[in-house]
């Protein structure tokens, strides 16, 4: 072991700091939780061996807060320092103030970060690998003329997005030259409110799409591997939903042919610990990269429900400088996992936030069901953050099995207090088209 950790920081809240505590504890790691003042009854604050205060309630005064961060970590004598997903983990400056203070920083190196969080960068080095991308611009837009030009040379619709985008946002479709003017503005000013980057490049709007990415890991030998693909078309506003893995809509052959691409990226660039490559895949059986994402994901769960294979502790391992110890080529795909994103919302009003105190809560349980949360009864979910409040995973032998779990599983599901989106998971998978594998990632918003 190059490295090892003793006691790790974690820079995040909800269920991933949960997650990464169960990881840690489960590795004889001791764990340190960060949290803002709206989070002081937070599970994670809870159940971390150490809990540090590090700002108010908005993210930019504490989990945005690089240096309260790096001082919890000094202060309480953390050596790695975990990201989750979402605020720092896609933030090359922060990976590299982390290992500049000594710091283990438990993902990629801060250049991944950095070429697969441009996306237009991204996009290059993908080119370079000989990973086929959505036809588009190479380098971002000037200006609203030029969007106009290459938009007709490729062809509408097309897909004005932001190079630094992330979460959705950003992206504006376009169907005519007469809507480009005002698109692109508003999707560059979204851009610049939310990444301080207001840089567009523009692709072909892939119609009927799917979206399948596939998880990937490197270890610092230069080993690469894969845990297969996941099935993410179930969106809203660009964003998932409901997740499924394997993908129902590819054969032995098209698995293959995915993972290789996704494969390839890593070489190229020599990725090290967990990321996933994202992918279009169209009516004709082709796939297109959209881009990388350098963390952990939302949707893991699903992944180590039919590989056997944690992901989180493979994460810490591989950042203590060990070897993978897992081949994805050899490791068999055990049944079918489905994971529902149980979000504080309500469906009757267009999915608007609903924070607010659960006042009852009861979950289900049984054979093959999982639940990666961080409420519990009494708890008071804050306004300021995002609204997933539950991942239920569901998984069986088979994906007929693990549909059947999930509906079995959000009948019994009790959250009261707050509106959930619960009814919404419920009328996925009863819809014909989710049962055939007949559906894209513009079908759910048609369903609702
Ligand atoms: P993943 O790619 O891991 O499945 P998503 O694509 O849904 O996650 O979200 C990407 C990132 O955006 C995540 O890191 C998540 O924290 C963040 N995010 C998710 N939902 C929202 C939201 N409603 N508003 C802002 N950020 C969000
Ligand atoms: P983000 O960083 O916000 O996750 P992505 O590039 O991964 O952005 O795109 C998010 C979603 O937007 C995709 O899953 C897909 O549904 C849709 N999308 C992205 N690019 C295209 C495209 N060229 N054509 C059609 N849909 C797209
Ligand atoms: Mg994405």
């Amino acid at each position: 072991m190059a490295r090892e950790i003793k006691r790790l920081l974690i820079a995040n809240r909800g269920e991933i700091a949960v997650r990464i505590i169960y990881a840690a504890r489960e590795l004889g790691i001791e764990t340190v939780a960060v949290y803002s003042e709206a989070d002081a009854d937070s599970l994670h604050v809870q159940l971390a061996d150490y809990a540090v205060c590090i700002g108010g309630a908005s993210p930019q005064e504490s989990y945005l807060n690089i240096p309260n961060i790096i001082a919890a970590a000094e202060a309480w004598g953390a050596d790695a320092i975990h990201p989750g997903y979402g605020f720092l983990a896609e933030n090359p400056t922060f990976a590299k103030i982390v290992e500049s203070h000594g710091l283990v920083f438990v993902g990629p190196k801060p250049e991944h970060i950095e070429i697969m969080g441009d996306k237009v960068e991204a996009k290059k080095a993908a080119k370079r690998a000989g990973v086929p991308l959505v036809p588009g611009t190479e380098e971002p837009i000037e200006s609203v003329e030029e969007a106009k030009r290459v938009a007709a040379e490729i062809g509408y619709p097309v897909l004005l997005k932001a190079a630094a985008g992330g979460g959705g946002r950003g992206m504006r479709v376009v169907e005519s030259e007469a809507e480009m003017e005002s698109r692109f503005l508003a999707a560059s000013s979204e851009a610049e409110a939310a990444f301080g980057d207001g840089r567009l490049y523009l692709e072909k709007f892939i119609m009927k799409p799917k979206h399948i990415e596939v998880q990937v890991f490197g270890d610092e030998y230069g080993n690469a591997t894969h845990l297969y693909e996941r099935e993410c078309s179930l969106q809203r506003r660009h964003q998932k939903v409901l997740e499924e893995a394997p993908s129902p809509s590819i054969d032995e052959d098209k698995r293959r042919e995915v993972v290789d691409y996704a494969l390839r990226l890593v070489r190229e660039i020599g990725y090290l610990n967990a990321g996933t490559v994202e992918f279009l895949y169209d009516e004709n059986g082709s796939f297109y990269f959209i881009e990388m994402n350098t963390r952990v994901q939302v949707e893991h769960p699903i992944t180590e429900m039919i590989t056997g294979v944690d992901i989180i502790k493979s994460q810490i391992l591989v950042a203590m400088g060990e070897r993978l110890n897992f081949n994805g080529d050899e490791l068999p795909i055990n049944g079918h996992a489905i994971e529902a994103r149980i979000n504080a919302e309500d469906p009757e009003n267009n999915f608007a936030p609903s924070p607010g105190r659960i006042t009852l809560l009861h979950k289900p349980g049984g054979f093959g069901i999982r639940i990666d949360s961080h409420v519990y009864q009494g708890y008071t979910i804050p306004p300021y953050y995002d609204s997933m409040v539950a991942k239920l995973v569901a998984w069986g032998k088979d994906r007929d099995e693990a549909i059947r779990r999930m509906l079995r599983a959000l009948d019994e599901f009790v959250l009261e207090g707050i509106r959930t989106n619960i009814p919404l998971h419920r009328r996925i998978l009863t819809r014909k088209e989710f049962l055939n594998g007949r559906f894209y990632t513009n079908s759910l918003e048609r369903w609702v």
